[in-house]
Formats: C-alpha cells, structure tokens, sequence
C-alpha cells in the first residue's frame, strides 16, 4: 500500500507519517530527510541541491525523481510506503506513477492534511528535529519531555536551516502555488482524503486511520 501525505510545510505529515508507519507496518520515505542526509554527507547530489534547500526553493525535478526513485526500490518499501514530500511537482507525480505502474503498482490513497498558512508560519517558528532520526517536535504543542533532547533516540534537537522566516514564506507560496496542482491530479483519479490538521496530534491520526479504514 502506497499512501501519499500531501500538506504544506508544519501541517504534520512527518509527525503523522511516524506514527502511521509503525501502525501499518511500512516505512515513511520522506524526500526532505534524503536530502538532509545527502547534505550532511556532502555527496555530489547533496552538493547541488544544498543552495536549492537553504533558499527554500524546490529542488530540480531531475534530481528529486531519481532520488526518491531509488529510495522507494529498496527491499523494505517493496511492501509499500508512506510518502512524504514527494511528489511536488506535475512532473515528479507522473514519474511517481509510470514508475510505480511499470511494477504493478499505484499511489492507492492520499492523505491531504489541510491547515490555514497562519498556523503553518506559527508551527514552523516552533519547529525542532533531532540529528539522528529528524524526529519532529513543536516547543509550544508537543515539546521533548527534557529540553533539547530527543524523547525517541536521546540526540540533540536543532532548528532546520530553511525554517528561517524568508525561507519558510518562499516555501510556502511555492506549496499554495505549485504543489496545490497535485490535489487536483489526485481527485480527479479519487484518491483523495481531506484532514483537518489544525486539530491537536492524536486527532489528525485518528481521522487518518479512519480515512484510511484502518
Ligand atoms: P521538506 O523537509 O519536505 O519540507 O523539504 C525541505 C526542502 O527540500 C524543500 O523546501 C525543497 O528545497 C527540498 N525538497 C524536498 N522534497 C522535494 C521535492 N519533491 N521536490 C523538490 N524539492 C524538494
């Protein structure tokens, strides 16, 4: 089962995708955490995608599409996969699906968890992850139980670097501007599910595995 979370930057498709992957049992493939990690690692990819990242921009589709392509090729995703992140763009959705569809296989649902921009700004702000795991936490809605510190692997907590306020505002328009086109790609083949994701955490999980008939 491949089940895409498609939302804008601080609606809580990580936080969700977490909680849901243990639940169902496949991984949570988010394209963002691939691209920190190939950052981190100063690969050839993570050296031209970084400036990219910083500004907040997205990331060329050639790059993405072959990254997330391999990812997803991977022995533990050949069960399926909670999708996060990817696709963003009309061109990434279209090469998601040939892909898929030359192995049998389809995005089979998506997940839009739907927030006004004024509360995503806010979440954003509040935004913490760790270095080992990128577990996300919000200072104010769900911080660590010790200050700092991860609840899940004990590392460090830290403020990404394009959680900036410049950043995030570019961010965001491009997901209102660009990524929006993908609901519509998706009603139109009825895959699509509504959430509200101002809800707090437990809530938005509880309408997902509902929609999900899980
Ligand atoms: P995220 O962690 O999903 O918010 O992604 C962080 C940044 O990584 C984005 O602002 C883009 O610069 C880049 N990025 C992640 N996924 C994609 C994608 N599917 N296409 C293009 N750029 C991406």
């Amino acid at each position: 089962m491949n089940i895409l979370f498609l939302g804008a930057q601080g609606s809580g498709k990580g936080t969700q995708a977490d909680i849901l992957a243990t639940k169902v049992g496949v991984p949570h493939v988010a394209s963002g955490d691939l691209l920190r990690a190939a950052i981190a690692q100063n690969t050839s990819v993570g050296k031209q995608a970084k400036p990219y990242y910083d500004r907040g921009d997205l990331v060329p589709d050639s790059i993405m599409v072959e990254m997330f392509l391999e990812r997803l090729d991977e022995v533990d995703a050949k069960k399926g996969a909670l999708l996060d992140g990817f696709p963003r763009t009309l061109a990434q959705a279209e090469a998601l699906d040939q892909a898929l569809g030359r192995v049998g296989k389809a995005v089979d649902q998506v997940i839009y968890l739907k927030a006004d921009p004024n509360v995503l700004v806010q979440r954003l702000a509040n935004r913490y992850i760790c270095q080992a795991h990128q577990h996300p936490y919000n200072i104010i809605t769900n911080p660590p139980k010790k200050p700092g510190v991860c609840d899940l692997d004990g590392s460090t907590l830290y403020q990404r670097s394009d959680d900036t306020e410049e950043a995030v505002r570019r961010r965001l328009e491009i997901f209102f501007s660009e990524t929006i086109k993908l609901l519509e790609y998706y009603r139109e083949k009825g895959k699509v599910q509504e959430i509200d994701a101002e809800q707090p955490i437990a809530e938005v999980t509880a309408a997902i595995m509902r929609a999900l008939s899980l």
